[in-house]
């Protein structure tokens, strides 16, 4: 594991202030700024482990008195997204906030289909057997989407105690 944010008993906040300081940290070594709608935009994303649409993110920023107009959004999206900041979860058509932006990787998740938390995960080994599996067929790999659904640790065993005291 990569991340080990066991979901429902670890400190969220801190979460959400390490991202910040590292986003404002990569922001300056690239020479980009972090605009008051990327840093709102990133924090809230980061608002929790569940991927956040782009429709949600709009209509949030609308709240907060943003120019919220589609484009802008888009566009705040857009740089997290090449920055690393954020990564975007194919099958939820949403996004995700990146715990480990400072190191390049893909993003590989595991996605609670009951709470809808994500993790990512450690690829490396799968990442390269993909690489080594589309080359046999002569097939140069460009991108891959990994996103395998199931059940997390914290929703397990809320399960099994419900399952105990019933
Ligand atoms: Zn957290
Ligand atoms: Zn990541
Ligand atoms: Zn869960």
């Amino acid at each position: 594991m990569i991340h080990d944010n066991s979901q429902s008993h670890h400190n969220h906040n801190q979460c959400i202030k390490t991202a910040l300081a590292t986003a404002e940290t990569l922001c300056t070594e690239q020479g980009q700024r972090l605009t008051k709608v990327r840093r709102r935009a990133l924090e809230l994303i980061w608002e929790s482990h569940r991927p956040l649409g782009a429709y949600q993110l709009l209509a949030k920023l609308a709240e907060e008195g943003f120019n919220s107009a589609p484009p802008t959004v888009y566009r705040a999206l857009d740089f997290l997204l090449n920055a690393g900041l954020i990564h975007k979860v194919e099958s939820m058509n949403a996004y995700l906030g990146c715990a480990h932006a400072d190191k390049a990787h893909k993003g590989y998740f595991l996605i609670c289909d009951q709470c809808h938390n994500v993790m990512e995960f450690d690829y490396q080994d799968i990442h390269a057997s993909l690489i080594e599996k589309a080359a046999q067929q002569g097939f140069e790999l460009r991108s891959e989407t990994i996103e395998l659904i199931g059940l997390c640790a914290s929703c397990q065993s809320a399960a099994a105690s419900a399952g105990a005291s019933a």
